[in-house]
């Protein structure tokens, strides 16, 4: 049977996939850009576990305290040396990046701190965190205290309003590196250098910790190359390569990462205790294949984008811009067609490939969201998924794709659900 016969079965018609080659014919450069970046990706990932000698036996399973697991001690010397940092905090006991994000916050600020971020309102869930939208528990119930510098009309950094937000009580600056659910650029690494050396010259003491959600190996450098105390992420996101089935990671500074540690799990046992619980073989193949993985991620954003502005739609990033991050978001401009495209990315899924994914309420974020993933792991969006909260301007954040040819037909079948339903013209 041939592709296009193959395709017709999962619903997808010759007419979109004769524009996806066309628009693919002009993108082969830029593909090949990527695959450079991930070609020094893999070498930096590989030359880690060589370096630290990862034999069979680090895979091997631990239980109760977890007391000398050399196998989940030298994935964190592998998660340091390829970011850089002098320590790391990699482990199934976080349960997600907010968690994640929400260990390395909690660390390193004190009753009477106070936080700033440079860059404007922080994704969603970590509102609630720092008691931007009051919750039990957050940080602002504890005596933090939280300023923000939003970002200039074109996406820069307001230096005047950030110099002025740093006051002898900032202690920690947190940086997003990707959009998250805002139409804002996702920042580059040199930026983000650039935005961290301003801080610091500003008030040498202060520590900076980076969103790293979404942004790891998009570029050959990562934001502990350009002064983060602290970068912090999901392994059901990039680093995970798709097979970790849940976790997140703290790469820092020692003092920073004992602190996360402690905090993690009690002070005194810190990085001691941990069982693996038989996870680690996903986490050190995932790490592995990340790169690659990375790289047709990037290749299916690439490719939604050049498509769907071709379509007249309003692309973030845009169809030639470079990337930061995995994440493409396209302003659909209605419910209907956020469920449309929804309706094509899960139509293309492995697992749940017949469920049809509706707008519902989600812990964490204000308004309602639609969802689509048929993921091997729950809610991993490393894998094939778009979703987007139902408020104006009616974005879908489409990201992911364990294999380029996945993606490329995922966003095949999102266009077609959207022409088929009168939501676009060819
Ligand atoms: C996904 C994400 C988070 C939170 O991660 P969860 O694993 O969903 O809790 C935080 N910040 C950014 C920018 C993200 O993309």
């Amino acid at each position: 049977m041939d592709l296009l016969t193959m395709y017709a079965q999962m619903g997808l018609g010759k007419a979109v996939c004769d524009r996806g080659e066309e628009i693919l014919s002009r993108l082969t450069d830029r593909f090949r850009a990527i695959d450079q970046r991930a070609e020094i990706n893999q070498a930096k990932v590989l030359l880690a576990m060589q370096k630290n000698r990862i034999g069979a036996q680090h895979f091997a399973a631990t239980t109760g305290y977890g007391y000398d697991d050399d196998g989940r001690e030298r994935l964190e010397k592998v998660y340091a040396d390829v970011f850089h940092t002098e320590a790391a905090l990699v482990r199934p006991q976080i349960t997600c990046g907010t968690h994640a994000l929400t260990v390395a916050l909690s660390a390193n600020l004190l009753p009477g701190d106070e936080l700033l971020s440079p860059v404007g309102l922080p994704y969603d869930t970590l509102q609630e965190v720092i008691g931007i939208r009051p919750s039990p528990c957050s940080l602002a119930e504890y005596g933090v205290t939280y300023r923000q510098a939003d970002l200039k009309p074109d996406g820069g950094f307001d230096y005047d309003a950030i110099r002025a937000a740093i006051t002898p009580k900032t202690r920690l600056v947190t940086i997003q590196r990707s959009k998250g659910y805002a139409t804002r650029p996702s920042f580059s690494v040199q930026q983000i250098g650039e935005l961290i050396a301003f801080c610091k010259s500003v008030k040498p003491d202060v520590k900076v910790m980076v969103d790293n959600c979404y942004g790891e190996f998009v570029d050959v450098v990562e934001p502990s190359d350009a002064g983060a105390d602290m970068v912090v992420g999901s392994l059901i996101k990039n680093p995970g390569g798709g097979l970790a089935p849940i976790g997140g990671y703290i790469c820092g500074t020692q003092e920073c990462v004992d602190r996360c540690a402690y905090r993690l799990s009690a002070p005194g046992l810190g990085q001691e205790v941990g069982a693996n619980l038989g996870i680690l073989p996903a986490f050190y193949q995932g790490f592995f294949l990340a790169p690659t993985v990375v790289a047709g991620a990037l290749k299916g954003a690439i490719f939604a984008a050049n498509l769907y502005e071709s379509l007249g739609f309003r692309c973030i990033p845009n169809a030639t811009e470079p990337r930061q991050d995995i994440i493409q978001a396209v302003e659909l401009g209605s419910e209907a067609a956020m469920c449309a495209f929804c309706a094509g990315i899960q139509g293309a899924a492995p697992v749940d490939s017949f469920a049809a994914p509706v707008p519902g309420d989600m812990p964490g974020y204000d308004s309602q969201v639609i969802m689509a993933a048929g993921a091997f792991v729950q809610g991993s969006s490393i894998e094939l998924s778009a979703d987007g909260p139902i408020r104006p301007p009616y974005a879908v954040y489409f990201q992911g794709g364990l294999t380029w040819h996945h993606a490329k037909l995922g966003i095949l079948l999102s266009l077609q659900k959207m022409v088929d339903g009168g939501l676009a013209a060819l």
